[in-house]
């Protein structure tokens, strides 16, 4: 809106007429004291302000306006009828005007002067609205800036506290912070802790995690500056987003070597333990059979009785310290495999027939395909996976002995599912079944077990390059599966 401030009504009506007349809205205002009050109260783009009025003439109104900040920017355009004198012009300017006319004033020169003074006040409002805005911008970004700078201090102190060594990365793997505890195992902060030789190395793996975009975990054995001895630290390395985006890694070393020790002496004791009990087990095995010989004419049921159950006792005991001794023959690396060309569908029979002479109740139907399939194979260790998940699916299963064997022929592999109707595992603990001494503990009491049976299993596959899992409902029952690549297929 344009103001237009004279004290003669005449003149006001006229302007009033003609810039109406071109569709612009205006105000006006009879004295220089009435157009203080209306330009502090309402927003005007132009002001048209004659020279000459009582009390307060046109340059005290401007140089009021020119005081507030809320008016200083409205572009005026003095009239004066009189003071076409230079001197009254260069006042004019200076009291903050940016046009002077004289009276009597040409209307198309005025109406030309009017719209680029709105025009101009408007790209002048348009700019402040921009400067504002960026204004506000760059606020914001020093708030949340400061409020970083912050919490980084903030995470820098928690890591400080820690008892662990501790660190953080930028995206690239730069370490830009380690607390105290890493200056006992590194004389750089640039530089990670020096790990064994034979251990995989940090820099290698955490740069692959980079490009993996994947945290990191790994066990490593780290060397403190000025001793000769490594011991047993698992690194974490987990990427965190800072300003919303993935840009900064967090890193700890935690000392688990005391618990490294312990495993490593329960590992010795299982492995000697189980040697030593095979030796005379495997004694009293044979003379149990030879006393079943010597008595086979004997008229005593009851002494047979006994007979067939120690036998049946002493081959549990023979089945348990097997596989402990299979346990450390895994921890040793020793387990290994004598692979030779098989029938599989020989394989599953033979299995199924095992389990017939120990499980008379058991139904054990095979389904799928069921023509010979020759794979190269370690025939005793996969029987040995396959009675495994068998006798755990009847174990298992105590309110229906009905297993269903499912083996698929794949492109690339052959899959054998073990079905039991059984009690089923929660979804939460699915993971956890084949990891060593692993057993459910709502159901731990009622089954007798060691929870070492699957993780053997789990090696031997990994072993034969297959791949094995569960899927289970709780009360539904179970499937264990295991795949056989048919890489060596003749
Ligand atoms: P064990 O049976 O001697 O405890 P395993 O290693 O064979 O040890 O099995 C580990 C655990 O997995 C078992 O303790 C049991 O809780 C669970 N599990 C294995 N097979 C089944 C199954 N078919 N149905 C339900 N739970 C099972």
């Amino acid at each position: 809106m344009i103001l237009v401030v004279d004290d003669k009504k005449e003149n006001v009506y006229s302007l009033k007429k003609l810039l109406e007349s071109k569709d612009f809205a205006v105000d006006s205002a009879l004295s220089g004291e009435e157009a203080l009050k209306k330009v502090l109260n309402n927003d005007y783009a132009l002001i048209i302000l004659d020279v000459q009025m009582p009390f307060m003439d046109g340059y005290e109104v401007a140089e009021t306006l020119a005081g507030f900040n809320k008016t200083k920017d409205i572009p005026i355009i003095f009239l004066s009828a009189v003071n076409t004198d230079k001197q009254f012009i260069a006042k004019g300017y200076a009291s903050g005007g940016i046009d002077y006319l004289t009276k009597p004033v040409d209307s198309d020169i005025l109406l030309l002067k009017v719209n680029t003074f709105l025009k101009l006040y408007k790209q002048n409002k348009k700019l402040k609205e921009i400067q504002n805005v960026l204004k506000a911008e760059i606020d914001i970004r020093k708030r949340v800036q400061l409020e970083l700078k912050e919490k980084v201090e903030q995470l820098h102190y928690t890591l400080e506290a820690l008892p662990l060594i501790a660190f953080t990365a930028d995206e690239n793997g730069k370490i830009d912070f380690v607390n105290q505890k890493w200056m006992q195992f590194s004389e750089s902060d640039q530089v990670f802790p020096k790990s064994h030789p034979d251990d995989k190395n940090i820099e290698v793996e955490f740069i692959n995690a980079i490009i993996q975009n994947k945290k990191l975990e790994l066990e490593v054995r780290l060397q403190k500056l000025g001793s000769i001895e490594y011991c047993y630290n698992l690194l974490k390395i987990i990427p965190f987003k800072e300003n919303g985006t993935q840009n900064k890694w967090i890193g700890t070393f935690t000392d688990i070597d005391a618990h490294k020790q312990i495993e490593k002496k329960k590992d010795e004791f299982l492995s000697i333990a189980s040697h030593e009990l095979k030796t005379p087990l495997t004694s009293i095995k044979a003379y149990i059979q030879l006393l079943a010989r010597s008595l086979k004419n004997h008229e005593s049921v009851q002494i047979k009785t006994y007979i067939e159950k120690a036998q049946l006792q002493v081959g549990k005991l023979n089945d348990l310290i097997s596989d402990l001794l299979d346990i450390s023959k895994i921890e040793s690396g020793e387990l290994k495999l004598n692979k030779k060309n098989i029938d599989l569908k020989i394989t599953i029979e033979s299995c199924v027939d095992t389990i017939h002479q120990t499980h008379p109740n058991a139904v054990i139907k095979v389904i799928g395909n069921t023509l010979p399939k020759l794979i190269e194979i370690d025939e005793v260790r996969i029987e040995q996976v396959l009675l495994n998940y068998l006798t755990n699916a009847l174990k298992y299963s105590p309110d229906n002995q009905t297993i269903n064997i499912v083996r698929e022929d794949l492109d690339d592999c052959v899959l054998i599912k073990v079905r039991d109707k059984g009690i089923g595992i929660p979804e939460e603990k699915q993971k956890n079944v084949f990891d060593k001494f692993y057993r459910i503990e709502e159901t731990s009491l009622k089954f007798q077990g060691l929870g070492i049976g699957l993780y053997i299993c789990a090696d031997i596959i990994k072993k034969h390059h297959g791949k094995y899992g569960v899927k289970s409902e709780p009360n539904k029952g179970s499937e264990f599966y295991f795949s056989l690549p048919f890489q060596s297929l003749k």
